[in-house]
């Protein structure tokens, strides 16, 4: 079997949870697998770097963050080879340089477009564990590009796609796929298995848990995976095409607060103005979520949506240096702002989980912002200090709890 294990910062943060992965990772290699680790930064040690970044320069060029930001993975990978060779288990860390990852050339969130095979297979071939470093690529310049935060998975999946792997096990600090973030939901009950596209829609609505285009990946190229804890042996959650368990009305509560609210007032009221608007965005890879248009004063419209709080000072900038173009009055931007979400397949066929949802917001006094629903979705943007009461609220409505 060729296995793909990824392990996150905090299972590989110190000198013990570094043994405890090459452990687990030599008892698959020694029953005769072949096994590619995929390692993420240690710790919080690509926070550390992105304050490091700031303390020189608060608007660095995003080449040289890249630059910065894949050492974490490197330290990680050197680390994880030093570790099993005092097991005397063989072992060889590979960057993307030497994998040679193709991505994209944008920086900061390149996307994954070629991985070269040979190295990781001759390396295999020798019988030794390849440990290749999580998040990272390069581009056509021969520049590193690292693929969007918590792309670590990203990289397995893709590892694991291009090279038929039998198996991709993602190892996290929680023991699986919960109905909501167990940090803020105490009650959030473990999933043991759950649909790529419920998968996806957490994941890109706030559930950190797997990165969202690790799930996108996965569906494309049918790759299985296993979210499940470093620390235990308890079974995860299976991430697949169908599931076998009954449909719940909803499987999941996310949380985003990464996230703000930028309003343009006072647009003309005429054909191409939200295209203009959101065309300036797009042009420089600000993603925009939810959209609400509403009428204004005198023959106006107002515009606002949400983009990442890490995109919102940019987006303003661009915006303002255009306003001619656009013809809006006046932008105002609100960063204490946090996206609720509920997403289940099976709210397609059912009317009123809309209803029930705002419903359980309403018994908190919680004000409702702005909302934006799909087949399989509703999200609602609120004030940040109710974030927490509402997921609660809401997963309590649904009685997502065992
Ligand atoms: P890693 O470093 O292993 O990639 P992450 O911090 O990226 O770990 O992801 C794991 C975290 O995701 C958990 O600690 C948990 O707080 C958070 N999380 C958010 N939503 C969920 C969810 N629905 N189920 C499980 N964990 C979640
Ligand atoms: N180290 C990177 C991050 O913190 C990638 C990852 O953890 O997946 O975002
Ligand atoms: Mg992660």
């Amino acid at each position: 079997m060729l296995i793909v294990k990824k392990f996150g910062g905090t299972s590989v943060a110190d000198k013990e949870r570094i043994f405890n992965v090459a452990k687990r990772c030599a008892e698959d290699f020694k029953k005769g697998n072949d096994v590619i680790v995929v390692l993420s930064a240690m710790g919080k040690s690509t926070d550390e770097l992105i304050a490091k970044a700031h303390e020189i320069n608060p608007d660095p060029p995003k080449r040289e963050l890249d630059m910065l930001l894949t050492t974490g993975e490197q330290v990680s990978v050197a680390l994880m080879a030093m570790a099993f060779d005092v097991m005397d288990v063989p072992s060889v860390s590979l960057n993307a340089f030497q994998v040679s990852m193709h991505t994209t050339r944008v920086h900061g969130n390149a996307r994954l477009k070629r991985i070269d095979t040979d190295r990781i297979m001759h390396e295999l071939e020798h019988r030794r564990i390849v440990i290749v470093t999580g998040f990272q690529g390069v581009n056509k310049y021969d520049n590193y590009t690292t693929l969007g935060r918590g792309g670590s998975d990203t990289t397995a999946v893709a590892l694991a796609a291009v090279l038929h792997a039998d198996a991709c096990e993602i190892y996290t600090d929680v023991d699986g796929i919960y109905t909501a973030d167990p940090r803020y939901v105490p009650k959030a009950r473990k999933l043991e298995e759950i649909t790529y596209d419920e998968m996806l829609d957490l994941a890109t609505l706030g559930a950190g848990v797997l990165h969202n285009r690790s799930v996108e990946m996965a569906k494309k190229y049918g790759v299985q995976l296993v979210v499940r804890s470093s620390l235990n042996d308890h079974e995860g959650t299976i991430v697949k095409e169908e599931t076998n368990v009954e449909r719940m009305l909803i499987s999941g509560v996310a949380l985003d607060k990464n996230t703000a609210r930028i309003s343009v007032i006072g647009l003309e009221d005429q054909p191409g103005i939200a295209f203009k608007l959101f065309h300036l965005l797009a042009r420089d890879n600000i993603n925009v979520d939810v959209i609400l248009q509403s009428i204004g004063r005198d023959n106006t419209k107002d515009i606002s949506f949400t983009v990442s709080r890490d995109d919102a000072d940019l987006a303003i900038k661009i915006l303002e240096s255009h306003m001619s173009r656009i013809g809006g009055k006046h932008i105002s931007c609100n960063k204490e702002v946090a996206k609720v979400s509920i997403v289940g397949a099976g709210m397609m066929s059912n009317p009123g989980v809309a209803a029930k949802m705002f419903e359980a917001l309403y018994n908190q006094n919680i004000n409702i912002n702005m909302i934006s629903t799909s087949e399989i979705r509703v999200t609602v943007l609120i004030h940040e200090r109710d974030a927490e009461r509402a997921v609660n609220a809401v997963h309590d409505a649904f009685e997502l709890e065992e």
